[in-house]
């Protein structure tokens, strides 16, 4: 807290709410100009100001990060059915106000071609401030060199797969070099840690048996194969000495390399997504196509592995809980697997539910505390990925990206409410308690009372800084 200097005036005011930081709680006001926080106060000036939200009895929080998300991705013949401006509104509605997603680089091309064309899909449609992972397929001594650019452009991190053999997975020795040239130029490199060639097997093997429903697409992806390739992405990034973060953990085989590397000291990072906390392949037992919805990578684990994820969340092992947000309609496009489950678009929707749903088991289900809460769903991700402090904080000098939280409102999940472009949600029927009332990005709101009132194309691209450890 600075003193107030004489005469201040602010375009906006946050009253009488309880800021929640992820290191401090206080009762205090927020006052903001020119979309930034410009002063925290115990109770600030009214006169002059443009608008003032009463956030009695609510939090204030650091708007969400969500580090994972697949708009308007093109795979395996369909497009992901939200693109940047669907999107982004649905995870404004969420309190989310920055998001990290995928420039993808096919076979052949350089990374900057990757860039150019994501940078294309998000303009002008984004209602959220943005920015861009980029996902090597193809690494060649082009390529190589390439990574320093980006990483001066703000496109600091990459991500790796060690999945999916012929179209995004790439050999060990490739992902040592990736690694090893991240950490020279100060990237993160970020792994889709499986065991591709042995699920490949595993894959081949259940079509031959005529096992073509949608939970062999589970069935053939087992904790073993995340377990290992996770084991084997800190062994490489050990050897380059590099720091590493795996995306969407999903079992405990998994979760137990991390936590042995970081009692190691190792700068190895992870996060969780909600359906791998909420779900269990239980819900996959369902009459006729229906598992279909629940058909994303990794798969849907046994029930026991979701308490020891929120244990890893509680004591950091896992760092961050994103999405994995890569939505596909039910209806005809989920259906291009009718009769193959190796045809049935992977990927699940979340976007919208995360903090919500974070919340609720988090906070109401006695786990953790709602500092540890903001950690996870925004200062980390901020700190991990270059954004800290401009976001992930509620500080003099940051973007007033702020969610007014309802810590005791609850709401039931529901496809018929949500604003995702998708027929249908994972967790329908699930009730949370926690919702956003009000939602500023860059000091404007985008979300008043479950209403967008924000405007597409307002989103800005972020340029992130380099990798810091956290
Ligand atoms: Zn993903």
């Amino acid at each position: 807290m600075r003193p107030l200097e004489d005469g201040m005036k602010f375009d906006t005011i946050i009253k009488n709410g309880q800021i929640v930081t992820a290191t401090d709680t206080q009762a205090s006001d927020i006052g903001i100009t020119s979309g930034k926080v410009a002063a925290i106060a115990n109770s600030l000036p009214q006169e002059g100001a443009g608008k003032v939200i009463d956030a009695a009895g609510r939090m204030v929080i650091p708007g969400g990060i969500d580090v994972h998300t697949h708009l308007d991705m093109p795979f395996g013949g369909t497009t992901s059915a939200d693109d940047f401006e669907s999107g982004t509104i649905a995870a404004a509605h969420g309190g989310t106000t920055t998001l990290i997603d995928f420039a993808i680089q096919y076979k052949g091309q350089s990374l900057r071609q990757a860039f150019d064309t994501w940078m294309k899909k998000a303009d002008g449609k984004a209602a959220i401030d943005y920015a861009f992972h980029c996902i090597i397929t193809d690494l060649g001594t082009a390529q190589l060199e390439e990574m320093g650019a980006l990483v001066r452009e703000g496109v600091s991190s990459f991500k790796l797969f060690m999945a999916y053999p012929g179209v995004f997975m790439l050999d060990d020795a490739t992902i040592f070099r990736a690694m090893s040239q991240a950490a020279k130029y100060g990237g993160l490199i970020c792994m889709h840690a499986e065991n591709g060639g042995a699920i490949d097997v595993l894959v081949q093997r259940a079509l031959a048996e005529g096992k073509r429903s949608p939970k062999y697409h589970a069935l053939t992806r087992p904790t073993t194969a995340e377990g290992e390739a996770t084991g084997r992405a800190i062994a490489l990034a050990e050897m380059a000495g590099a720091p590493v973060y795996i995306v969407h953990m999903s079992c405990n085989d998994a979760l137990e390399k991390v936590r042995e590397a970081r009692d190691r000291g190792l700068a190895v990072y992870a996060e969780t997504c909600p359906q791998y906390l909420f779900l269990s392949i239980e819900n996959m037992d369902v009459p006729g196509f229906e598992g279909a919805k629940y058909v994303f990578t990794p798969p849907l684990r046994e029930k026991w592995h979701q308490e020891k994820l929120w244990q890893g969340l509680a004591r950091d092992t896992l760092q961050v809980v994103s999405t994995d947000h890569c939505p596909f309609c039910f209806k005809e496009q989920k259906e291009l697997g009718k009769d193959d489950f190796t045809k049935i678009p992977n990927g699940g929707p979340g976007i919208e539910h995360r903090l919500s749903l974070v919340y609720t088991g988090g906070i109401h289900g006695g786990r953790f505390s709602p500092n540890r809460f903001v950690q996870m769903v925004a200062t980390a991700p901020a700190k991990l990925f270059g954004l800290y402090p401009r976001k992930g904080t509620i500080a003099v000098g940051s973007d007033a990206d702020l969610v007014v939280w309802d810590p005791n409102a609850e709401e039931v999940i529901s496809a018929e409410r949500h604003h995702m472009k998708v027929d249908y949600s994972m967790f329908e029927g699930i009730k949370v308690k926690g919702v956003p009332k009000t939602v500023l990005s860059r000091g404007r709101a985008v979300v008043e009372n479950g209403k967008f009132v924000g405007k597409a194309g307002r989103g800005e691209f972020l340029k992130r800084q380099t990798f810091v450890r956290l």
